[in-house]
């Protein structure tokens, strides 16, 4: 792939890296390209940050046909930069492309494009623990056109924002909602593609949860909001009488490279690791017996989140006390080890830059 790069005449200065915070400050640059039905994606470019300008009838503002991953680069105690997994993204991306009719991205030119956006990039990495350089790219339809169909005009873009240690405060267990009554995606819909629409959809449970002082919800199954599916926008893990359950992919979950690294991770050490149906009903039997040990949220902003209270339909369960547990804890030291360069890679994960 041959790629200009403009270099901004005006860069920016660098932030306090005290105060982060996340996504809310940008990089100096952004790499973009086109895609049409005839020629395929071309003008692939690394440009100044700087305002989109997109037709009124736009497609992505009408029929909401976007798509978006999250990976970080990470600065190492040795000054270097290096990603986490950067080609499941790309093929994630793709899956999510192929459910919402949205070109696919040819896949190793893609991972070039995105290391040579964070090398140029690289300086915005920050240095202080816990701290990273969040990369999101996003793709949306871009016919100007009001006809709902699949799109002949794309655009891909990858932005840059260097964000605060997730736990600034140490590790504090959260407090879910489970919810009853929204649901985030049915089997057949676009649960597993990383697209907008499925954020859009989820708020309204979201804001419900905060005004009760739970800080994101768990989602059951949407045909009879019986099964466990994810948190927010993490994935769930449980250890349940020395076992860990996972939900099974089934196709309203999504995929999360954090969950799967997770589940590597944990067989490999020997631990015994389910991916199954796990129902509302097995997990508040564990609550009410004291079999759940542990649970967690998994996802590539907090890495892991423990969690330490379940609240369904009105009645409070608090899991380990409250506290993070074992595996928990043991989770959070090996991925953000491995993703900081401070643990040696035996997964073959990590790409340097
Ligand atoms: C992105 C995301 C996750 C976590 O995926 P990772 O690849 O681990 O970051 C989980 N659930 C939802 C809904 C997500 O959007």
């Amino acid at each position: 792939m041959n790629i200009t790069i403009t270099k901004t005449t005006t860069p920016k200065q660098k932030p306090d890296e005290s105060a982060l915070g996340f996504g809310k400050i940008f990089t100096d640059h952004m790499f973009m390209m086109d895609y049409s039905k005839e020629t395929g994606w071309t003008n692939a470019r690394i440009v100044p940050f700087e305002n989109l300008s997109i037709h009124p009838a736009s497609t992505v503002l009408h029929y909401g046909s976007e798509i978006f991953e999250g990976l970080k680069a990470y600065r190492r105690v040795d000054s270097k930069v290096q990603l986490f997994r950067p080609i499941e993204n790309i093929r994630r991306m793709n899956r999510s492309a192929e459910r919402l009719c949205l070109p696919e991205l040819p896949e190793e030119e893609t991972l070039e494009a995105l290391l040579k956006f964070v090398e140029v990039e690289q300086d915005w990495t920050p240095y202080s623990e816990g701290t990273s350089l969040y990369l999101r790219p996003f793709l949306f339809g871009n016919d100007e056109s009001l006809g709902v169909h699949a799109v002949s005009n794309a655009t891909f873009i990858i932005i840059a924002s260097p964000v605060g240690s997730y736990y600034a405060e140490g590790i504090n267990p959260v407090k879910i909602m489970i919810e009853d009554e929204d649901v985030r995606a049915v089997r057949g819909g676009t649960g597993y593609a990383k697209c907008g629409g499925n954020y859009a959809a989820s708020n309204r449970a979201g804001e419900r949860a905060a005004q009760q002082g739970y800080s994101q919800v768990l989602w059951l199954d949407g045909v009879e909001r019986k099964y466990i599916e994810e948190v927010g926008a993490m994935n769930v893990m449980f250890k349940i009488d020395g076992e860990i359950v996972t939900p099974m992919l089934s196709g309203s979950i999504l995929p999360g490279i954090t969950r799967m690294s997770c589940l590597e991770v944990l067989r490999k050490e020997g631990y015994k690791v389910s991916e199954r149906l796990l129902s509302i009903d097995e997990l508040e039997e564990a609550m009410e017996k004291g079999t759940l040990e542990e649970a967690w949220g998994c996802g590539t902003a907090a890495v892991i989140s423990p969690i330490g209270e379940l609240c369904y339909k009105g009645k409070k369960y608090a899991v380990n006390n409250g506290e993070i547990g074992e595996t928990t804890q043991h989770l959070y030291d090996t991925l953000t080890g491995i993703q900081w360069g401070k643990i040696a890679d035996e997964f073959g994960w990590i790409v340097e830059l």
